[in-house]
């Protein structure tokens, strides 16, 4: 078969004598230099090298300089046979490093993130199915041959695939002794299966054909660019770039299309099948060991021509990346705000900056930042103005309830209930969306009106009646629901408030009895696999009412979906958050437009229930005049030097003890001159939108600047003198995601 083998676009640099090399432990130890080996090493490469008693991971950062006394100096250990990482990947992570303020290191762990990189590829030994029919078949054999089945022809190891069925190696080993699985000696990574990018695609519609010739031309031409693809919900936006990643591998570069991690769906998988012969490789938190180690590899030797991924994705090694496509490029899950803060939509921007390859960026409903990147001309933006086929898009009306007559303790209008009854009559699924996770957000007291909070959290428990427990969205403490008020001891007077998806799904069972409902919020699914097999089940019509938080919006094809109910589109417009309309635009843009999508099928209807119609955010969303909202959103975040037209960083500092943080906080907030001297300016310290989390109080600062402002150099400046308070934790979040 062809391999994606292109050639090294530099070679990497060669250091006969001595190298610095970057030491990839858990904690943090730095760069440091060590002797080359005999034949010496090239940058990029990874390497076990000596700490202390201790031999880890490491990798060769650039040439050893110090001028250090050689006989002092410890080899490396053993240079390991993964392929160097190309010069242009060292240079994007030391530039995202930057950017983000991440020690390098740290972001070389990323980066490296593969199971036992340090074993050689050796053959090993793996089970695949057999070719005998099982004998006695019991409930922990028939869950071994569930994992395979659900895995299509996947091999695994033989421990691995007891511990994925949760049975004893024996049962494994029985199934082998009997024919029904076979053990067979497999080479460490297996080959990917090539996809053939001179498959005909489906035929465009003339505006798809359009944006995929301009995207075919810019990736043909070579070099960077970034294009807004942006067309309405249903408009044929994957069609279009799958025609891009096609042209990307006919020129033998490799592809990446990131997607939020929730949509990673079987769906996807099969259209790409469909289109190219073959699947691609995954990356996700849902696949094996064995899959990770395999495509981490084969993307490094460029011998997988296809990935598609979670934001992570963006971080592999591969040997030569001539497309990024970023689908749903709004989605909040593309900004990681855990040990590396980075948005993967901008990182994405960056690799391909720096390896000449092209991004492309998909979406109905853009974020503001790419949205004014286009207007200014630094992107380029390709429209799709209408639903391929015969479909259309949904019709949206607002359901005003402050003229319905809505009992207390009901959420659904008799207008939206009708609605459902009418598409219930005509076997066609309606969804009611509520992002609310649970029951009830609130519980109190109505004896003493305690509301009932969590112990470690400056956060409310969360009644959760399917789970029969309270849960903190922040810590995931749960504890059972009490019958006596925690505060006055009054026995029955606690009541829930307000509702959740769980509530509503309650009151479907009471008003529709004879309707199939079905809830999709992601606590209530133990695994990835589950939630994808509910989304197909709803996608094959087998059920008639969806309930669900804003899962349901990311991207899914509910064909036989014709009615969009939103519970309550007043949730989102409160807040001091400046990005709440923002958000609030997309979320129910995206979850109306699940309706209606079958070509030919009656347009759906999308029924927003509120309290405030005349908001301008819903008169948006109604309008469908997108382009005025996002004129006058920019122009009020413009006028106010904010996000994306001025810069902002957000640091946030937690210890257990309150006085602790404040002093802190205080004492960094008086001392920053270096933030003055940059044209910055420094808001707070004052307590963080949670102010305690996991029994640690957490004060958060913003330092809002001017576009141009080096604010990462001046930060830098400001933090490098200052030593940290035991137990202290600070983390910088540059371009925060709310402020
Ligand atoms: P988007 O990503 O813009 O929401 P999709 O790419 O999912 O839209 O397309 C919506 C639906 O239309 C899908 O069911 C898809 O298979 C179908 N579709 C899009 N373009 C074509 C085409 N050129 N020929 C046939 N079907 C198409
Ligand atoms: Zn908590």
């Amino acid at each position: 078969p062809r391999l994606y083998l292109s050639p090294m676009r530099d070679l990497p640099a060669y250091f006969p004598a001595r190298a610095r090399i970057a030491v990839l432990t858990c904690e943090p130890v730095g760069i440091l230099d060590y002797l080359s080996p005999e034949d010496g090493v090239r940058q990029g490469a990874l390497v076990m090298v000596p700490l202390g008693p201790r031999r880890v991971l490491g990798l060769v950062w650039g040439e050893g300089k110090g001028d250090f006394d050689l006989a002092k100096l410890r080899p490396v250990a053993k240079v390991l046979d993964a392929e160097p990482f190309q010069p242009g990947f060292l240079d994007f992570l030391t530039r995202a490093a930057d950017y983000t303020l991440t020690p390098p290191p740290l972001m070389l762990r990323m980066a490296t993130r593969a199971p036992d990189l340090d074993q050689p590829p050796a053959a090993r030994r793996v089970i695949v199915p057999g070719d005998a029919p099982p004998q006695r078949m019991t409930e922990a054999r028939q869950r071994v041959l569930q994992v395979m089945a659900d895995h299509g022809g996947a091999s695994f190891a033989p421990s691995e695939l007891a511990q994925l069925a949760g049975v004893g190696g024996s049962v494994v080993k029985g199934l082998v002794a009997q024919g029904a699985l076979a053990e067979i000696q497999a080479p460490r990574d297996a080959p990917y299966p090539v996809l053939d990018p001179a498959r005909p695609g489906k035929p465009l519609a003339a505006d798809q054909q359009a944006a995929a010739d301009s995207l075919r031309g810019a990736i043909a031409g070579g070099g960077y660019g970034t294009t807004l693809l942006r067309g309405v919900t249903g408009s044929g936006k994957t069609e279009v770039y799958l025609e891009a990643v096609a042209e990307c591998l006919a020129q033998g570069r490799q592809a990446l299309v990131l997607l939020p991690e929730i949509a990673l769906s079987a769906e996807f998988l099969d259209r790409v099948e469909a289109r190219f012969g073959a699947r691609p490789g995954e990356w996700h938190s849902g696949i094996t060991r064995t899959e990770r180690r395999r495509l981490w590899h084969m993307a490094g030797r460029g011998e997988v021509g296809m990935v598609v991924g979670a934001r992570s994705a963006l971080f592999l090694p591969f040997r030569d990346l001539g497309l990024i496509v970023v689908d749903e490029e709004h989605d909040s899950s593309y900004k990681q705000e855990d040990v590396v803060f980075y948005s993967a939509r901008d990182m994405a921007v960056l690799r391909a900056s720096i390896s000449s390859a092209q991004v492309i960026l998909a979406s109905a409903t853009p974020s503001l930042e790419s949205w004014a990147n286009a207007a200014s001309g630094k992107y380029r933006r390709l429209d799709l103005r209408s639903r391929y086929g015969e479909a259309e898009l949904p019709d949206m009306v607002a359901i005003d309830l402050r003229s319905e007559d809505l009992p207390g303790g009901r959420w659904i209008s008799p207008s939206l209930a009708q609605a459902v009854e009418a598409r219930l009559a005509k076997g066609e699924q309606s969804l009611l969306f509520l992002n609310r996770r649970g029951f009830a957000p609130v519980t109190v007291c109505r004896a003493c009106g305690e509301q009932i909070g969590c112990h470690q959290c400056d956060a409310r428990m969360v009644e959760h009646r399917f789970q029969n427990r309270l849960v903190c969205h922040q810590c995931g403490e749960t504890r059972p629901i009490p019958t006596a008020c925690p505060s006055c001891g009054v026995e029955g007077k606690l009541a829930p408030v307000g509702p959740g998806v769980e509530r509503i799904a309650e009151e479907v069972a009471a008003r529709f009895p004879d309707a199939k409902a079905t809830v999709l919020s992601s606590d209530l699914f133990h695994s990835a696999r589950a939630l994808k097999e509910t989304i197909a089940e709803i996608a094959n019509g087998d059920t008639d009412i969806i309930i669900g938080t804003q899962i349901v919006a990311k991207g899914h094809n509910f064909p036989r979906l014709t009615l969009v109910g939103v519970i309550d589109a007043d949730l989102g417009l409160q807040g001091a958050d400046l990005r709440a309309a923002e958000r609030s635009f997309q979320l129910m843009r995206q979850v109306a437009g699940r309706a209606g999508r079958q070509s030919g099928a009656a347009p759906g209807v999308a029924m927003l229930q509120t309290h405030q119609p005349d908001h301008a955010v819903i008169r948006a969303i109604l309008s469908g005049e997108d382009e005025s909202f996002w004129d006058a959103e920019a122009a009020g975040r413009q006028a106010m030097g904010m996000p994306p037209f001025g810069r902002l960083a957000g640091i946030i500092l937690s210890h257990p003890d309150l006085p602790v943080v404040s002093d802190f906080a205080r004492y960094l907030a008086d001392h920053a001159e270096p933030l003055r001297d940059a044209g910055a300016t420094l808001w707070g310290p004052a307590p963080a939108p949670i102010a305690r989390v996991r029994g640690r109080h957490r004060m958060r600062m913003l330092i809002h600047a001017p576009r141009q402002a080096p604010v990462q150099a001046a930060i830098a400046d400001w933090l490098a003198p200052v030593k940290l308070p035991a137990n202290l934790r600070l983390s910088v979040d540059i371009d925060p995601q709310s402020f």
